[in-house]
């Protein structure tokens, strides 16, 4: 199907000579200070033909964006090759250009000095590159803003101005990553649908984009076909078309069903066991703890349980005047807790999560003391160096440095934060922020120092 009023996406006969990217047998890891390697990507295949739009989906972390750079050439593979056209990248790739999240603009210069940076990258000359940028800035309707500087637009503006800056050198692909997640929902959709309509000028010379997302909805709504980034290391854990009719939204038939798919392929890693504890596996990264805030979670499991134990997850959503893409950290954390698992696109609580759902205040602290200890192997693990201290204390930074060893900074850090609420919580430790130190509740020290 896939006939669209405004792009007709890239013929599938004469396979091989339309791809424009093609990455193959990509493997990436980074090494840390103390010489750790992280695995970040393994076994990349992917493959971007001429005319498509396609998403890349995957967790925080999966190394979504560590891929795109890969593909503009901004990063060298540990192995394996990216190709455009057939010819392989060493370098800043010639054929891309990309978007991001944060713009990027430079705040000392005007709207049409920032969109001339590009052109200035390749050698234009000064007359051909002011009358290039012009024509670019009034196609992403910025007309009249030509000298204003960055501060003195909105979020949505200034993403403008991305665009322009990106479409002005005419790349044969257009990468962009998260480049609406910055963006209020509203002015969001309406770039998401901008975009569309740029790539799809008769006379564009840009056609074929790579969208790096975490929304499942984005993916949907714009892609013609969206790769599942599985984590730790990223790979290629499923591909799914996307043949539906555009303009697409919510009410579009096939749409939620869609969202269904990729909400399991992309949630489906989780129903694996948690990693065992070798002293090898930094914890946080064997099995990171998802963002999600134990009251909210709370409010999902009781309303779970009052539809009957299991609701489809856009209804879910729509029930709990959620975006379905933030209800993800929830549904992730009623998983690894064993209270609920996704089954043909619905989430069914367990008989544990039903005990919880219905259970008082202070039985479901001990229900979810019980099911942490079991299943959150961080956080059991802290417990367990707790018991075993002097005193009930333990250093912040023994447990960055030692269990979450391998985890980039930023993400031990809020591993610690999200393993400390949920500790909390559980009754299961308490935390001193001024001496940094995580404790043993007071009861559970008398206890363990009298053993
Ligand atoms: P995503 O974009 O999917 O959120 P990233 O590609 O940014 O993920 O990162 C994937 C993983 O690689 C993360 O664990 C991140 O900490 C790590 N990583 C990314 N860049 C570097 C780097 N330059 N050095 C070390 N680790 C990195
Ligand atoms: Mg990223």
């Amino acid at each position: 199907m896939n006939t669209t009023a405004t792009r007709t996406p890239a013929p599938a006969a004469a396979e091989g000579t339309h791809d424009v990217i093609t990455v193959s047998g990509l493997h990436k890891h980074f090494t840390s200070p103390t010489g750790d390697v992280l695995p970040v990507l393994q076994d990349i295949e992917l493959t971007l033909r001429e005319g498509e739009i396609v998403a890349l989906l995957g967790k925080s972390g999966s190394g979504k964006s560590t891929l795109l750079r890969h593909i503009a050439g901004l990063l060298a593979p540990s192995s394996g090759t990216v190709r455009y056209r057939g010819a392989p990248v060493n370098g800043p790739n010639p054929g891309t250009a990309m978007l991001f999240q944060s713009f990027a603009l430079m705040p000392w210069l005007t709207v049409q000095q920032n969109v001339e940076l590009g052109l200035q990258a390749k050698g234009v000359l000064p007359y051909t590159r002011r009358r290039q940028a012009l024509e670019a800035i009034d196609t992403v309707g910025l007309d009249g803003f030509e000298n204003a500087y960055p501060k003195e637009l909105s979020g949505g503006m200034r993403q403008r101005v991305g665009f322009a800056r990106a479409l002005v050198v005419e790349p044969d692909v257009l990468l962009m990553d998260e480049p609406f997640s910055a963006l209020d929902v509203l002015t969001a959709q309406t770039l998401r649908n901008e975009l569309l309509e740029l790539l799809a000028r008769p006379q564009s010379p840009t056609r074929t984009a790579l969208l790096v997302t975490h929304s499942i909805e984005e993916a949907v709504q714009l892609a013609d076909r969206i790769l599942i980034l599985g984590s730790d290391p990223g790979t290629i854990a499923a591909e799914l078309r996307v043949d539906l009719p555009r303009p697409r939204n919510r009410r579009t038939p096939g749409f939620e069903a869609l969202i269904e798919d990729a909400y399991e392929c992309l949630t489906g890693e989780r129903s694996d066991t948690p990693a065992p504890l070798g002293t090898h596996d930094p914890l946080g990264a064997a099995a990171p703890l998802p963002q999600a805030n134990v009251e909210q979670l709370t409010g999902l499991l009781e309303e779970l349980d009052g539809q009957d134990g299991a609701m489809a997850l856009p209804a879910l959503a729509d029930a709990l005047s959620y975006e379905v893409d933030d209800l993800m950290p929830l549904v992730e954390a009623a998983q690894l807790l064993a209270y609920a698992r996704i089954d043909t696109g619905e989430l069914r609580l367990t008989a544990t999560g039903r005990g919880f759902a219905n259970a008082d205040i202070l039985t479901r602290k001990h229900l979810f003391a019980a099911a942490v200890l079991a299943n959150v192997p961080l956080i059991a693990t802290i417990r367990t160096l707790l018991m075993a201290s002097d005193g009930g204390r333990l250093r912040e930074h023994h447990v960055t440095d030692r269990l979450l060893a391998g985890s980039s900074e930023q993400a031990s850090r809020q591993q610690l934060a999200l393993a400390i609420t949920w500790g909390r919580y559980a009754e299961l430790f308490e935390y001193d922020a001024r001496d940094r130190v995580l404790l043993l509740p007071h009861e559970d020290h008398v206890a363990g120092g009298a053993r």
